[in-house]
C-alpha cells in the first residue's frame, strides 16, 4: 500500500518514497514522513545497522552537489533539502531511542515529554542514583545491563505490536540513558 506522488517536473504518478522520477529522471520533492520509508529499510525495531548505513550512504550519493552542478536552481534545492531529510531520518533510525519513538509515533502512540508516574521504576531509578554516587563504575555497569535487557525488552515488545509496553520501556530506557550520561 505504497503511497504514490505526482512529479512536479512530469506529472507521472511514482512511489512517495523515490528519490527521482522514473519517466524524467528529475529529483523529487515530496518524501514520506516515514523515516524507515524514506530511507527504503523495513518498518521495525530491530534494524541491521549494516544495512542502514548502507541504506543511508546510498541515498545521501544520490543527492549530492556534484550531481546537481548543472541543474536548475530548483532541483539543486530538492536536493540540498533531500540530503537534510535524509540526514535527519538517518539520526532517528541509527538512535535506538529515536528509532522507538518515531516507531511508536507511526503507530499513533506519540510521546510526549517524560512524567513516568509508575513508582516502581522511580524508586528503582532513585536507588540507582544513590549507588552512582557511592559507587560510580560498578554502578554504571549495572545501569548498562539494565538498560540493554531493556533494549530487549522493547525489541520483543515492537515485535508482539505490544505498543503500550514498548511506550513504558521506552520511558525506562531514556531514564536509564540519562543516568548513563550524567556523568
Ligand atoms: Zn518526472
Amino acid at each position: 500500500m505504497s503511497k504514490l506522488k505526482i512529479c512536479w517536473n512530469c506529472g507521472s504518478k511514482l512511489p512517495l518514497s523515490r528519490l527521482f522520477c522514473e519517466q524524467c529522471h528529475k529529483i523529487q520533492k515530496d518524501l514520506p514522513s516515514n523515516q524507515f520509508e524514506l530511507m527504503g529499510v523495513d518498518i521495525k525495531f530491530n534494524l541491521d545497522p549494516v544495512a542502514l548505513e548502507y541504506a543511508y550512504f546510498e541515498a545521501q550519493a544520490q543527492t549530492h552537489p556534484d550531481r546537481f552542478v548543472s541543474a536548475s536552481a530548483q532541483e539543486k534545492l530538492y536536493a540540498s533539502q533531500n540530503s537534510v531529510y535524509l540526514n535527519k531520518a538517518y539520526q532517528t533510525l541509527k538512535d535506538p531511542l529515536k528509532r522507538a519513538e518515531h516507531l511508536l509515533e507511526l503507530n499513533g502512540f506519540p510521546t510526549q515529554a517524560q512524567t513516568t508516574q509508575d513508582p516502581v521504576l522511580l524508586i528503582e531509578l532513585m536507588k540507582l542514583q544513590e549507588r552512582l554516587e557511592q559507587n560510580p563504575e560498578k554502578t554504571r555497569s549495572v545501569i548498562r545491563e539494565r538498560y540493554d535487557i531493556s533494549l530487549e525488552e522493547i525489541a520483543k515488545a515492537f515485535s508482539d505490536k505490544d505498543f503500550h509496553n514498548a511506550k513504558k520501556t521506552l520511558d525506562k530506557l531514556k531514564y536509564l540513558h540519562r543516568l548513563l550520561e550524567e556523568r
